[in-house]
């Protein structure tokens, strides 16, 4: 073949050609150049627990996890992750048959739809919704249903009519985030109770993205999916050190399901990373075993972070919406005479020396999600206040 005609196509396939490079790419980029403060990518900007970083390296001294681990998981954070979901939420998985430990909560979402989907099958996703969702869906050949969280009282609520009414006979799955990233939303018993009637109804797969289960804030509850009547044998839950314990860059993460469903996945799994993360899967069978006070500390610190963020950005002259659960605050620019979120964004580093993501980028319906744009607070205190007090200068008049 000549390089002329190999030329004629373009080398990434159809299923992708959609998707670009992320914004996190080009908004951590703009940080960079203009050394703005970044509130756009959701990391924290310290580490987690010392005991735990100490445990990681204990296992690196020790060579534990240094060769591949086992397909599943280390057999000690199986059994941490079973113990885990006893503990908080009363819920029995057998470590061995019905627990999977993935690179993270990204890989735990792939395998799940590469493992659950036939070609053409239909997948429902609350829009707005975390990237990888789409990019999976396509890469399983699945067809993306959106259902679009709509503002009301100052938050994002699901429609149930909405969402019954987007069942087909082509529906395979519903993919459930909660708390959920972008909005802030944390589903409430009523909401999640009608999607899991839906799913027995319909006879649907559920895959539940809980990486956020210990960021829920005031009055809110997490209650997984999986608890439900019914749910047990249909739920995948996906869960993540990454978000629970400050380690973001250790890429840890779990499913739980039946052995049916967690071995569907890891025959996906089993060809994409086969295993990750060796020592650190140690130091997360630790995490997962602190104590109470650990979660209620680090609930509590990020309340504060919130709280302090939403002030700064309702004294700019936002529309904060009620963050629930998660890292993010999602707020509306109108008030600010401004409605395009991409351009604002893009903008802001200039303006007011502070990065924000757009959050049409997680709609397919992007004019629905227009005017929104998201800032995270899993920041250290000197720098929300620091990035609130530039966004008070640029705006408050
Ligand atoms: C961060 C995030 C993930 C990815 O988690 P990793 O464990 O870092 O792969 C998945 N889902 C949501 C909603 C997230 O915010």
């Amino acid at each position: 073949m000549t390089s002329s005609s190999r030329s004629a196509r373009p080398p990434l396939n159809r299923r992708l050609a959609e998707f670009g490079t992320t914004i996190f790419a080009e908004m951590s980029a703009l940080a960079v150049r203009t050394g703005a403060i970044n509130l756009g990518q959701g990391f924290p900007d310290t580490d987690g627990p010392e005991e735990i970083r100490e445990a990681a390296v204990r296992a690196l001294r020790d060579g534990r996890g240094n060769q591949y681990p086992p397909g599943p998981g280390v057999p000690e954070l199986r059994t941490a992750v079973a113990a885990h979901q006893q503990r908080r939420y009363g819920l029995t998985y057998d470590p061995d048959t019905e627990v999977l430990v993935t690179a993270g909560a990204t890989e735990a979402i792939a395998a799940a739809l590469l493992g659950l989907l036939e070609p053409g099958d239909e997948v429902i996703a609350l829009e707005p919704y975390y990237d990888s969702y789409a990019a999976c869906i396509a890469m399983a050949g699945g067809t993306r249903v959106p259902v679009t969280l709509r503002p009301h009282e100052q938050s994002f609520r699901l429609d149930l009519d909405e969402l019954r009414d987007a069942v087909t006979d082509r529906t395979r799955l519903l993919l459930v985030n909660t708390p959920h990233n972008p909005t802030g939303t944390v589903l409430t018993r009523e909401e999640l109770t009608a999607i899991a009637e839906l799913a027995v109804e319909r006879d649907l797969l559920v895959v539940t993205d809980e990486v956020y289960e210990h960021l829920v804030f005031d009055e809110a509850e997490h209650l997984p999916l999986a608890t439900l009547p019914g749910m047990r044998e249909r739920t995948v839950t996906i869960g993540s050190a990454g978000k629970s314990f400050s380690f973001t860059g250790w890429k840890v993460g779990w499913v739980t399901s039946t052995p049916e469903l967690v071995s569907a996945v890891r025959s996906a799994k089993q060809f994409l990373t086969y295993v990750a993360s060796g020592p650190f899967q140690y130091a997360v069978a630790e995490a997962l075993a602190l104590p109470d006070t650990y979660f209620e500390e680090f609930r509590a610190d990020m309340l504060a972070k919130r709280d302090l963020l939403a002030s700064g950005l309702s004294d700019a002259g936002f529309e904060v919406f009620r963050t629930a659960g998660t890292y993010f605050i999602t707020t509306d620019i109108r008030p600010l005479g401004e409605s395009d979120g991409f351009a604002f964004c893009r903008a802001l580093p200039e303006r007011a020396g502070v990065v924000a993501i757009p959050n049409a980028v997680f709609y397919d319906h992007r004019e629905a999600g227009a005017p929104f744009v998201r800032f995270a607070f899993c920041k250290r205190t000197e720098v929300l206040a620091d990035a609130t007090q530039r966004l008070r200068k640029a705006f408050a008049h």
